[in-house]
Order: C-alpha cells, then sequence, then structure tokens
C-alpha cells in the first residue's frame, strides 16, 4: 500500500500515519521529520534545509524529491510506505508520478485531512513536542508535565520554532497557494480520499480506515 497525506500543517497527517503505518507495518514517510532530525545532526542537508523551515517556507523540490526517492528505495518500503508531507508541490508530485512509472506501481490513495484553518492555527500555535522521541503535547488539550518533560522518555519538550504564530500564518500561505492545488490534482487521477480531519484521532482513523477498505483490492 502507498499513501500520501495531504492537509493543512497541523491537520494530524502525522498522527494518522503514524497510526496507519503501525497497524499495515510499512514505514511513515515523514520529509519534515527526515529535515528535523538532519538539522539536528547538523548535516549539510540540516544547515540547507533550516534556513527554510525557520521562515516557513518550502525547502526546494529538488533536494526533497532526492530524498524521497532515495527513502524509497530502501528495502522496508519494498511492501509500502506512507508519505506524510510529501509531495508539497505540483513539481513534487509529478516526480513522485513519474518514480511510481518506472515501479510500475501505483499510487494507492491520497488522503486529504479536512479542517478548518482557524482550528490548525490554534493547535499549532499550542504544539509542543518532545525533542527525543517526538511525543506530541497541546497546551489545551494535552498539557506536557509541569517538569517540562516528556512522561514517555523524559525527553525536554519544547515549540517547534516554526510553529511561533508569525511563521504558522506564513506556512498557512505557502500551504494554499503551492500545496492545495495537488487536491484537484489527485482527485482528477481519481485518488483523492476527503476525510474530515477536525474529529477526534480515533473518529478520523477509523473514518480513514473504513474509506480505505472500501477501495478496490485492499484487504
Ligand atoms: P512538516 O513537519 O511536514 O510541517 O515540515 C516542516 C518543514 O519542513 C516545512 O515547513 C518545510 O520547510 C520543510 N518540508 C517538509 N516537507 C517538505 C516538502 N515536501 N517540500 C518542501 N519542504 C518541505
Amino acid at each position: 500500500m502507498e499513501l500520501v497525506f495531504l492537509g493543512y500543517p497541523g491537520s494530524g497527517k502525522g498522527t494518522q500515519a503514524t497510526l496507519l503505518s503501525e497497524i499495515h507495518k510499512i514505514p511513515k514517510i515523514s520529509t519534515g521529520d527526515i529535515l528535523r532530525a538532519a538539522v539536528q545532526a547538523q548535516t549539510q542537508l540540516g544547515v540547507q534545509a533550516k534556513k527554510y523551515m525557520d521562515r516557513g517556507e518550502l525547502a526546494p523540490d529538488q533536494i526533497m524529491i532526492g530524498l524521497v526517492v532515495q527513502r524509497i528505495n530502501e528495502p522496508d518500503s519494498a511492501r509500502g510506505y506512507i508519505l506524510d508531507g510529501f509531495p508539497r508541490t505540483i513539481n513534487q508530485a509529478h516526480e513522485l508520478d513519474r518514480v511510481f512509472l518506472d515501479l510500475k506501481k501505483q499510487l494507492t490513495a491520497v488522503i486529504s485531512l479536512e479542517i478548518e484553518k482557524k482550528k490548525v492555527i490554534e493547535r499549532l500555535t499550542s504544539r509542543r513536542v518532545c525533542e527525543n522521541c517526538g511525543k506530541l503535547f497541546n497546551l489545551t488539550t494535552e498539557p506536557p508535565p509541569a517538569s517540562n518533560r516528556c512522561d514517555h522518555c523524559g525527553g525536554k519538550i519544547y515549540q517547534r520554532s516554526d510553529d511561533k504564530p508569525e511563521t504558522v500564518l506564513h506556512r498557512m500561505e505557502v500551504y494554499e497557494e503551492l500545496t492545495r492545488p495537488l487536491k484537484d490534482y489527485y482527485g482528477a487521477q481519481g485518488k483523492l480520499l476527503q476525510i474530515d480531519g477536525s474529529l477526534s484521532i480515533h473518529k478520523v482513523h477509523a473514518d480513514i480506515v473504513k474509506r480505505l477498505n472500501e477501495l478496490p483490492g485492499i484487504s
């Protein structure tokens, strides 16, 4: 199974992709996570990507395409994968189509999480993350412990620099201009599954599973 998640930053793509990847035992490939790991490790990729991420801009297509092509050619991707945060531009989607054509594979579906902009802005600006294991917290719905240490692994909890309010607003604009057109792109291919992303994590997950099970050839 090869899936793509689309949706505003903060729409729940990462959370839902993780749940599906656990069920299907296929990797979740999050380009944002790959870039954040590179930033932390201070690799050449990280140094380059940080400039874009801190401003809420997209990293250049060529970098991202190379990175994803390499990752999906790793052995653990052979049975399928879930892309979280890629493609984000029409150019990236064209390249992904080319990869599928070369591999004689078909994208299974594109899951678009639909949610109001106002709601994701609230979610993102109150989001906190464990710098060690990536566990997500939310100042209103799932506040971090008073110690500011992760209750799962003890790591330090922080606010992503791109979750600061001014950067969040810019990320929304970038999404609308460059990423939203992908909905029409995949809609025209008959691949788009639109899911209400404003419901609880459990409900959204159940809706995704139901819609995927309705696809021909999925068991
Ligand atoms: P995310 O965690 O998916 O919100 O990604 C965080 C940041 O990483 C984005 O705001 C971009 O700067 C960069 N990024 C992640 N995925 C991509 C992509 N497919 N194309 C370009 N930039 C990306």
